[in-house]
């Protein structure tokens, strides 16, 4: 007992502390430090490090992350060509025996999954999340799994070096890394599941930053431009355009689907901002830059699954924003947003801790510099966090 209390002591001593402040960069929402990793419903626990699967969803250890981001990756290979293979699934088996029960789906090329064990048998046991879609064999959407694949199907893969991006649907966020550093982040939508539409949660996991479309993806009048696919049927690309046949892409046609963001909101696709944030990104920019990388070994993509006690940090009362006085109608993280003309700047600052008193309580957030959402806003993602997991809700266990 003695002992046990001296470690934590130590323990104590010696817990990281966060290297991030509110002015350093401008996250907007971070996720609370915790010991929560992607592998979370796991029962294995592997003694290894850089793995997406063993890391936590953190984003306060940036050596850690940037590891885990340039960590190679353990793929399925289900066709010669990449681009075939990775529009083919196949079947996680619940025995190392092809006709043992189907439990969960893997996409090959570009979906990793956590090699537990290489059996001599001829099998591998590994866990992932099962991307099931509407039309796939086995239906256990975004359902974290444990089960057999033929070891000859498996390849490991090296990955990019510079960058690397972390999703997390906690904060609906992107955070994008950029040799070893969080550069910066932009406001997003994962998909919104409902009972007759469990697919449309986007499925988590770790993914490759395969194949880069040209023009967009149309459905419909909808149109989804810059999209690049890490999945068989899933996109990260700009939020959503309403384009009427033989109209024209215009401010209005974005609004819907730029209001949600933030917000769980798409079919299953990452839906990103596309306006420019403080630090000049927005997703064409990210498309062109991770499009014409250097090194051409494909980007890490990792999507964090917003696991029950997963908490968002609710910034100090002193953190600054924004604001014009003279007619504005937003608050800003930042005196020089880039949504606001430059004869504006620098804005006027006030503090997080006023925003609910007028004259800016009826302020809106920046859709360009996305500033922390109101404290209400926060305290619900962190109530619903409190009780349930958002994501799993459509998955079994089999
Ligand atoms: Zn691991
Ligand atoms: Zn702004």
């Amino acid at each position: 007992m003695r002992k046990l209390m001296i470690f934590l002591l130590l323990a104590g001593l010696f817990l990281p502390v966060s290297g991030l402040s509110e002015e350093d960069f401008l996250l907007g929402v971070r996720p609370v430090s915790s010991p929560i990793t992607p592998a979370y419903r796991s029962t294995y626990h592997p003694d290894h490090e850089n793995c997406y699967w063993c890391t936590p969803m953190n984003l306060e250890n940036e050596a850690a992350v940037w590891g885990m981001l340039t960590a190679p990756v353990t793929v399925v290979q289900l066709n010669k060509d990449p681009l075939k293979s990775q529009m083919k699934q196949t079947v996680l088996y619940e025995a190392p025996d092809d006709s043992s029960k189907k439990i969960g789906m893997v996409t090959g090329e570009s979906q990793a999954v956590h090699v537990l064990e290489t059996r001599e048998d001829g099998w591998s046991l590994v866990e992932t999340y099962s991307t099931s879609f509407f039309n796939s064999k086995v239906k256990n959407y975004n359902a974290f799994v444990t089960g057999y694949i033929q070891s000859g199907k498996l390849k490991t893969v090296e990955v990019n070096q510079h960058y690397g991006i972390i999703i997390d649907k906690l904060t609906q966020r992107l955070y994008l890394f950029v040799d070893g550093h969080l550069e910066t982040s932009l406001a997003v939508s994962t998909g919104l599941y409902n009972p007759k539409q469990p697919y449309n949660e986007t499925r988590s996991g770790e993914y490759l930053l395969l194949y880069y479309r040209k023009g967009d993806l149309p459905d419909g009048n909808m149109h989804c431009y810059c999209p690049i696919r890490f999945n068989a049927a899933d996109y990260l690309h700009e939020v959503p355009c309403i384009v009427p046949a033989g109209g024209k892409r215009s401010s209005a046609n974005y609004k819907p689907f730029e209001t949600v963001l933030g917000q769980r909101a798409s079919h299953g696709c990452i839906r990103v901002q596309r306006r420019t944030n403080a630090k000049g990104y927005k997703m064409s920019s990210l498309f062109q830059l991770l499009k014409e990388r250097e090194d051409t070994r494909f980007p890490k993509l990792v999507i964090w699954e917003d696991y029950q006690s997963r908490q968002v940090v609710i910034p100090p009362d002193s953190t600054p924003l924004y604001y014009n006085p003279d007619g504005g109608s937003m608050y800003h993280a930042v005196a020089d947003c880039p949504g606001v003309k430059s004869k504006f700047w620098p804005l006027t600052a006030f503090t997080y801790g006023e925003l609910e008193s007028e004259p800016f309580a009826g302020l809106t957030l920046c859709p360009n510099c996305q500033p922390s959402p109101r404290k209400a806003v926060l305290e619900e993602i962190n109530q619903v966090h409190r009780d349930t997991s958002p994501g799993e809700v459509m998955s079994y266990w089999p």
